[in-house]
């Protein structure tokens, strides 16, 4: 079987106490599966700082660019919080998306069942709740120019954000999108602010070129972003795949991060485009919580958004589609045994630390 390489990034604060896990699980898929994965380490964010001076190093990066597939903890912490600008933790991950041209930022929402009586909203909002998030992560207002503030004089500034989107990067966005939508409900639904904006008008127009030409199997709607969003919280089930533009995507995955609950169980993928020769994208997997250094050295963190993210790359990476099934079942069953870590802990149940976690799933799986 050909190797399968990963790089391991861990990172700063809660992500190597998560990534250990990760590390657990892929050890017993190689003996048990002969699954042939073969991992690398290497250092990112403050870690990599204090190892180097630099958020990531270039050698660490070569190994990214040739690896099949990243695994990122979590970078940051106050220990760097004074640490010059150019070389922050976070600047590790910016490069790595930057060079590795990571432009498709997968976030899925899904509501486990075991949980969904504990959320915040009514719990039919939220059971059975699967949907993905499809964000363009490299173009849009982030990036576009002119970006500056311009000084008018007599006490008035004028800040500047450029929204700039090329046919190029729609296309590519929302044929990663049709193409997911493919192996779930076959539905997707874009959204933009054609009404006010010349780029939302070129999205939804590029968006339905595209669907026509090669994705007309699949259901498309389109919405506007501000509805979407009303949407999203009304009665989220209606959506499939969601397919939107990067600032847009910044909020409305963050909107569908709450309706399931803590910030340690959501994974997420970013992917490049594919390799000319090989047909392979590139792609980091990471959880979407960060380092959080409050609670990081206590063994407490929850482990799942990490082991999840892994289930993201076995799917996404290695077309390993049934063995992701598999360990997001497990997950699923770990929660229905009543195992919780202190995040998602309630009443009558019973809680573990980050690694009895980790060992439950592994068990289950
Ligand atoms: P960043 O700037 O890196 O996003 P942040 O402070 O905004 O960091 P997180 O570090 O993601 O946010 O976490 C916010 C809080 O949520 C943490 O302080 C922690 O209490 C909780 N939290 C986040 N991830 C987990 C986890 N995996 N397990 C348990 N609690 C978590
Ligand atoms: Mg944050």
């Amino acid at each position: 079987m050909a190797t399968r390489n990963l790089l391991l990034l861990p990172g700063d604060g809660i992500g190597p106490e998560a990534m250990a896990e990760v590390r657990k699980l892929i050890t017993a898929m190689n003996e048990k599966l002969g699954t042939g994965f073969a991992t690398e380490e290497g250092r990112v964010g403050g870690s990599a700082y204090d190892a180097h001076g630099q958020a990531i190093s270039d050698a660490d990066m070569a190994k990214a660019m040739a690896a099949d597939a990243v695994l990122f903890g979590a970078v940051g912490g106050p220990k760097w919080d004074a640490v010059p600008y150019e070389v922050r933790p976070e600047a590790g991950l910016l490069r790595l998306r930057k060079d590795m041209e990571l432009f498709a930022n997968l976030r899925p929402a899904i509501c486990y069942p075991a949980l969904a009586s504990s959320s915040s909203l009514r719990q039919e909002v939220v059971e059975g709740l699967d949907i993905l998030i499809v964000r363009e992560l490299t173009g849009g207002v982030y990036f576009g120019e002119p970006k500056q503030i311009i000084d008018l004089g007599n006490g008035q500034k004028r800040g500047i954000d450029t929204q700039v989107y090329d046919t190029f990067e729609i296309e590519r966005i929302s044929g990663v999108a049709f193409e997911l939508a493919r192996t779930r409900q076959n539905r997707v639904t874009s959204m933009e602010k054609r009404n006010v904006m010349k780029s939302g008008v070129l999205w939804n127009e590029v968006v339905t070129a595209t669907h026509k030409a090669k994705y007309a199997d699949v259901k498309l709607d389109h919405m506007l972003a501000d509805a979407g969003g009303m949407q999203l919280v009304r009665w989220p089930k209606q959506f499939d795949v969601i397919v939107t533009d990067n600032l847009f995507g910044d909020m409305l995955s963050d909107v569908a991060a709450m309706l399931t609950g803590s910030l340690g169980m959501l994974p997420s993928a970013s992917l490049g485009a594919p390799d000319g020769v090989t047909g392979k994208r590139k792609a980091l997997y990471e959880p979407v919580h960060g380092s959080a250094p409050d609670i990081a050295g206590q063994g407490i963190a929850n482990p799942i958004a990490m082991i999840a993210s892994f289930a993201m790359c076995l799917r996404y990476s290695f077309n390993m589609v049934a063995e992701a099934d598999r360990l997001e079942a497990a997950i699923a069953a770990v929660l229905d045994d009543g195992l919780r870590t202190k995040d998602i802990m309630s009443e009558g149940k019973t809680e573990v630390g980050t690694t009895a976690m980790g060992d439950a799933i592994i068990a289950k799986f």
